[in-house]
């Protein structure tokens, strides 16, 4: 039994979102386990309140500084530190008071405290693909040099990363990704043109944030777990495969020189990879649905269509080129997703403006982290001036 020296404390970065949620509901079921450190939120003021009154952190840190008295007023009569913007997620993710980051902000916004965090030692449960994606060799440089671990929450990373224990000294021929294919696996573009945010924000197997909602409708998601996977496993592009699979039972699959394949499954939750990657190298047990053979009968494979979902062609060409070109990649998606979630531009507007724009920004082979910044940087601006924002 754990006892009260051996509490790992959590710092939730992104307490307010669907990751973090559900993080916060692991850590409640386990308190001789977990304590959550400190929380973070942008906007959401309201639940980062209601969640400090519930758990008590250390610390808690509001994005928007316009909300920091409302935060700092309501948690007066509390212990809990308040903080606010920017510059904050940063420093509170070099604080001694906590042993694992959660990393589950979405987006580039993610990256300067997750590396803040691997410079101070952190373990960190890696919730945020785009950290990766963006300037993965970096990172995962960083993370050796430190000594900080970095343990995969994206389902299909932990499903590999699970595969691969006790493994390693045995060569990964390579990686099968799978992929539900999202709401509109099927559909042609003719059907895609005229899909309305409501539809696609619908996802058949999971209820996620509304920018990995709709990266999993357009299979961008994919292909950022594509570019996540290289860098997590230290993979060739062509070691990376993917496979659509709807009913999200089997989370990923390692195939090994022998020609032998493993894969990990279970019900499609989250709370099973967050709780995996808090408890490593443990694993507890919890009271969530158990799948059961006798009563699903069928798992389904096949072929992504990359004809009608471009944007896996995109993120896999990027995937192989390698250099600044993930990082534009995602830039721009995040624009692109944005401008779809505000009815700016259709649901194939994105492809287009995404593969303009790695087309636009200049390719750079082995880019300093500045030159990370610099290049999310153009790319936002070129993608955000062709749609008008
Ligand atoms: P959500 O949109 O639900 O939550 C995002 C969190 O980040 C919220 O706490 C939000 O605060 C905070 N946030 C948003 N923008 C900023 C910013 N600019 N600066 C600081 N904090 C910010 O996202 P998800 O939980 O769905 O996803 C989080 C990450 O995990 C993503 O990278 C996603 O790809 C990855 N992931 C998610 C999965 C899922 O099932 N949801 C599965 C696998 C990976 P506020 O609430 O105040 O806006
Ligand atoms: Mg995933």
């Amino acid at each position: 039994m754990n006892n009260e020296t051996t509490i790992k404390r959590i710092a939730l970065f992104g307490s307010t979102g669907s990751i973090g949620t559900q993080a916060l509901e692991v850590i409640e079921a386990n308190p001789d386990r977990f304590s959550a450190e400190i929380l973070t939120a942008q906007n959401n003021d309201e639940l980062l309140i209601q969640q400090s009154l519930k758990f008590n952190p250390n610390i808690v840190v509001i994005g928007d500084e316009k909300k920091y008295l409302k935060v700092k007023e309501a948690l007066a009569s509390t212990g809990v530190k308040v903080f606010a913007g920017e510059k904050s997620l940063e420093e509170v993710a070099g604080m001694d008071c906590y042993d694992l980051m959660l990393a589950a902000i979405v987006g580039f916004a993610g990256l300067k405290p997750t590396i803040k965090a691997i410079r101070s030692k952190k373990t960190i449960a890696l919730a945020n693909k785009e950290t990766l994606v963006v300037a993965g060799d970096i990172v995962m440089q960083l993370a050796v040099e430190n000594r900080a671990p970095i343990i995969p929450v994206d389902s299909e990373h932990s499903a590999i990363f699970q595969c691969l224990v006790g493994e390693t000294r045995n060569r990964v021929e390579k990686v099968i990704l799978t992929a539900s294919g999202g709401p509109f696996l099927g559909r042609k573009p003719n059907y895609l043109v005229n899909v309305k945010r409501e539809h696609a924000l619908q996802h058949p197997n999971w209820s996620m944030g509304a920018k990995i909602s709709i990266d999993s409708a357009t299979l961008m998601n994919k292909g950022l777990e594509m570019i996540e996977a290289k860098y997590l496993f230290n993979l060739k592009p062509e070691q990376i495969q993917v496979v659509v699979h709807p009913q999200s039972i089997i989370h990923s699959m390692v195939q090994f020189e022998d020609g032998s394949i493993k894969a990990q499954m279970g019900l499609p939750d989250m709370k099973l990879p967050i709780q995996y990657a808090l408890a490593f190298p443990q694993r507890i047990p919890n009271k969530f649905p158990r799948y059961d053979f006798k009563k699903v009968n069928m798992l389904n494979f096949e072929e992504p269509d990359t004809k009608t979902f471009r944007n896996l062609v995109l993120a896999t060409d990027a995937l192989h080129k390698g250099g600044n070109l993930p990082c534009v990649l995602n830039a721009v998606n995040e624009i692109a997703v944005y401008a779809f979630l505000k009815n700016r531009i259709g649901f194939l507007d994105m492809t287009e403006l995404i593969e303009k724009t790695m087309q636009h920004v200049p390719f750079i082979q082995k880019p300093t982290l500045e030159e990370y910044f610099e290049s999310d940087g153009e790319a936002r601006t070129f993608a955000a001036d062709i749609i008008k924002l």
